[in-house]
């Protein structure tokens, strides 16, 4: 999916100022030749409680799965206010062009997932985290 597909709650349910700046972007850097793929949006609670059952299986333990998923509570996917992009052109294009837009990379483990940051417009992003483990948001 793309950010313009409305119809689709990944993309519908995500904050607007984040889908606006996504928008915008992914406008610009088509002039550029590069499409954004929505690869993960908006996630209801259950379906990020699916997604962490499945890192736990899949990392053998709550520790090491949390550095990939969060919980339903703590997710910034399901309050809508981060999006997975791909492909890696679209990321590369994101990682020079986004703080223009306030997109940031949040984590540096994972170079696809993008919030909005609004102060990066006039600043630069700030310093990501390493994983998620060391988002202070991420310890409810
Ligand atoms: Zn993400």
């Amino acid at each position: 999916m793309t950010v313009f597909d409305d119809a689709i709650p990944a993309v519908a349910n995500l904050d607007p100022g984040l889908l606006k700046a996504l928008r915008q972007a992914a406008t610009a850097a088509a002039d550029d030749g590069v499409e954004f793929y929505v690869n993960s949006g908006w996630r209801s609670p259950e379906y990020q409680e699916e997604l962490l059952r499945e890192a736990v299986f899949r990392y053998g333990s709550d520790e090491e799965a949390a550095r990939w998923v969060a919980t339903a509570t703590t997710s910034p996917h399901v309050s809508g206010d981060a999006v997975d992009i791909g492909k890696s052109d679209a990321t590369e294009w994101l990682s020079e062009h986004g703080a223009e837009y306030g997109l940031c990379q949040i984590y540096e483990n994972e170079p696809w997932h993008y919030e909005l940051r609004a102060d990066a417009i006039d600043r630069r992003c700030p310093r990501m985290y390493a994983d998620p483990t060391q988002d202070p948001r991420m310890q409810q």
